[in-house]
């Protein structure tokens, strides 16, 4: 990768390795020869310097977490050692997961409908739909999540068909079709549909622009279905692409409430101003009921300073929106889309799908804004 500065990342020198670099070879590469070359291995120590050992495999704790069996783990959180830092991490999940196991989530008397969106590409809105999308639907709410991203990343996560003649959020915005036509369940949870996103959509926000009421044509279809649906839905998700377009726009028309997840890391508040400004342009001249509900924090790490700093920062500007849970960093859910699935079903007592779950207790208990 180029850098700014016209330097390569990671190469100090330009055009080439650095002279110390090629006159000294790293210890380790230094280890790797001596094995194949059947060298002693005491002839790599110099005098005064430490013995060169083939370095441990080091597993995060998450995944030395998650291979636990969750039939060995003790059922009471009393019984553990609490002595060693994976102990009690151990210790923490399990009482998490008793929690949770107890916890009947409210269900909404009206339908819940959600545009997850934050211009910023990466930040977590796909991950954040599908997840809580799946952990709602796990506790027994009929959950619908729109994918109006024409990456269909959410599609693929929920595990639906979506190459490009599988008909599509674009037939419903475009073409006026039904969504109870259109819609698939998915494999994830029994109460869990997914309205498609195709390749088709790329081109669906010049082809708005023509069209008659450009700004409503999600939030009518999406209105009729819930009024005529027999089977009513609980909750529904819009997830948005990374940007204000009139796909982002027939969303925030359609929604009531937006979610904005935020990234923990540098940069995560610059653009959200311009954001919220937006959503208020919307809220006063396209959807007076719209209006920010809930922010979630993710990818967080708590090593870092800088992720606690921004934590701290969003909980100052947005009190009452935040919820309480923390999304952490973690390998298992960014695997998960790979698998078609969502974190919560590929590996359901992982820090990951707990915290997903917690946060979509606390939406549920939270219920609709007044
Ligand atoms: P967006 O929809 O805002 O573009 P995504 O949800 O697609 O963002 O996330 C961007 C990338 O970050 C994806 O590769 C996703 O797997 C990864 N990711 C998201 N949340 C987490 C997390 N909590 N821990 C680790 N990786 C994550
Ligand atoms: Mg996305």
């Amino acid at each position: 990768m180029k850098h700014p500065d016209g330097y390569f990342a990671g190469n100090a020198v330009p055009g080439g390795s650095s002279p110390a670099h090629a006159a000294t070879p790293p210890a380790q590469a230094r280890f790797s020869a001596a094995v194949a070359s059947g060298e002693p291995l005491h002839a790599l120590v110099e005098p005064g310097q430490p013995v060169v050992t083939s370095p441990a495999p080091v597993t995060p704790v998450s995944s030395a977490v998650a291979s636990v069996e969750p039939t060995k783990k003790p059922e009471s959180s009393s019984n553990f050692d609490d002595s060693t830092p994976l102990a009690r991490e151990l210790s923490e999940i399990t009482r998490r997961r008793q929690a949770l196991a107890v916890e009947k989530f409210p269900l909404p008397k009206s339908p819940r409908v959600f545009t997850v969106a934050n211009q910023k590409g990466g930040v977590g809105k796909t991950t954040t739909t599908v997840n809580l999308a799946a952990a709602l639907a796990r506790s027994g709410a009929r959950v619908l999540v729109i994918d109006l991203d024409p990456q269909g990343n959410a599609s693929t996560a929920l595990g639906v068909e979506h190459r490009s003649e599988t008909p599509s959020v674009y037939d419903v915005i475009i073409n006026d079709e039904p969504i109870a036509d259109i819609l698939q369940k998915s494999p994830e949870f029994d109460a869990l549909y997914c309205l498609p996103a195709t390749i088709h959509l790329a081109g669906a926000e010049i082809e708005l622009v023509s069209l008659v009421a450009r700004e409503q044509r999600l939030r009518t279809s999406l209105d009729k279905f819930l009024a005529e649906t027999t089977e009513p839905f609980h909750y529904v998700f819009i997830d948005c692409p990374p940007s204000l377009g009139l796909l982002t726009i027939n969303a925030f028309v359609a929604a009531r409430e937006v979610l904005i997840p935020i990234q923990c890391e540098y940069y995560a508040l610059e653009g959200l101003s311009q954001l919220l400004n937006n959503i208020k342009l919307i809220e006063r001249h396209l959807n007076p009921v719209l209006q920010v509900s809930t922010i979630l924090l993710t990818m967080y790490d708590s090593r870092t300073n800088l992720a606690n700093q921004v934590a701290d920062d969003v909980r100052n500007h947005f009190p009452k929106e935040v919820l309480k849970t923390l999304i952490p960093r973690s390998v298992r859910i960014s695997e998960a889309p790979s698998y078609g699935q969502s974190v919560i079903s590929y590996d359901p007592s992982s820090p990951g799908s707990l915290s997903y779950l917690e946060a979509a207790a606390e939406i549920a208990r939270r219920g609709a804004p007044a």
